[in-house]
């Protein structure tokens, strides 16, 4: 073949893209992190912190702040943006709530997140293991304040949140992830409306549960529509909305079709608060457990505000 012909034919190498400054962080190494990962492996406890490859595991292990996921590694779904394996899980290990106490006892957590891969397998979708947690958390370590970032329990929601509920977490977090044009690609197990659904219901049987919800950006969303899944989380009564950068954990997972700024964020920010959100965290390397303990304390405060201004009949 004539060489320009065979140079035209060669598989054209697609450079990787580079993450910008603002993504980039430092490598784990503090004896902070160390003893986090040895308790979590001491304890047989999984994290979403290193199954997600959160880029922020560095900064919080080094705090002590994990999230802890519970019902096993293994995930029912495979959605296109999430690292956690894929496949039949194990059965539920009943130490586990055990477990989950004795890490927030040994880690003096003041607040604990507590997570779960999808449990489609599972008649109840896993929500008694989230109750289990909960009162071993409540027996166990008192003061730590609960916050629950669940599935969406596929067509077992009504139930599974009723008895989460009774349970009294102090933040129910269930993520919509994206923007529901994206749903088909991006979590082709889910749907948009019935996650929508799950946070209004939780809002409706316990006002005082605060409900949190997250987005990605950068998965190839417009502004527009992200501003309409703002709406919508505030016509479901979210009180507070965290977004962040999606990042591609493996080549096969979904892309990142966008860097989205840092002043894009702050723009974001600004509209979801002028939307009436009690709390906003919006930048690129923020996650859904990203300073939850601190972000906590603020929407304690921005509540109690709220309810000196507007008297206790202040919307949710
Ligand atoms: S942001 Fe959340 S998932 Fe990431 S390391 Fe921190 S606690 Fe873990």
């Amino acid at each position: 073949m004539h060489r320009y012909l065979a140079l035209m034919n060669a598989p054209v190498a697609v450079p990787k893209p580079r993450k910008p400054d603002w993504i980039r962080v430092k490598a784990p190494t503090s004896e902070g992190y160390h003893a986090t990962r040895r308790l979590m492996r001491d304890l047989n406890l999984a994290t979403v912190c290193e199954e997600a490859a959160c880029p922020n595991i560095g900064e919080c292990w080094t705090k002590k702040h994990a999230t802890v996921m519970i019902l096993g590694d293994t995930c029912t779904r495979a959605c296109a943006f999430c690292n956690v394996k894929t496949g039949m899980p194990r059965a539920v290990d009943p130490l586990e709530p055990e477990h989950v106490a004795t890490a927030a006892a040994e880690l003096g957590l003041e607040h604990i997140v507590v997570t779960s891969v999808d449990r489609d397998d599972l008649p109840d979708g896993g929500a008694s293991q989230f109750v289990k947690v909960i009162q071993a958390l409540r027996r166990r370590t008192p003061s730590t304040t609960i916050e629950i970032l669940t599935p969406d329990f596929r067509n077992k929601s009504e139930a599974a949140v009723e008895a989460i509920v009774e349970a009294g977490p102090d933040v129910y977090n269930h993520n919509l992830e994206t923007v529901p044009r994206l749903y088909p690609t991006i979590r082709p197990g889910a749907r948009y409306y019935a996650s929508l659904r799950l946070l209004e219901s939780v809002k409706r049987k316990a006002p005082h549960i605060f409900t949190k919800s997250g987005v990605m950006v950068g998965l190839g969303e417009q502004r527009l529509e992200v501003h309409q899944v703002m709406d919508d989380m505030r016509s479901a009564g979210v009180d507070f909305l965290t977004m962040g950068q999606y990042l591609q954990p493996t080549p096969r997972h979904a892309k990142v079709e966008e860097f989205v700024t840092p002043q894009a964020f702050d723009a974001y920010g600004a509209i979801a608060r002028a939307k009436g959100f009690l709390l906003v965290a919006a930048s690129p390397l923020t996650r859904s457990s990203y300073h939850a303990g601190d972000d906590f304390r603020k929407m304690q405060e921005a509540r109690a505000a709220q309810l000196k201004r507007e008297g206790p009949n202040a919307a949710a």
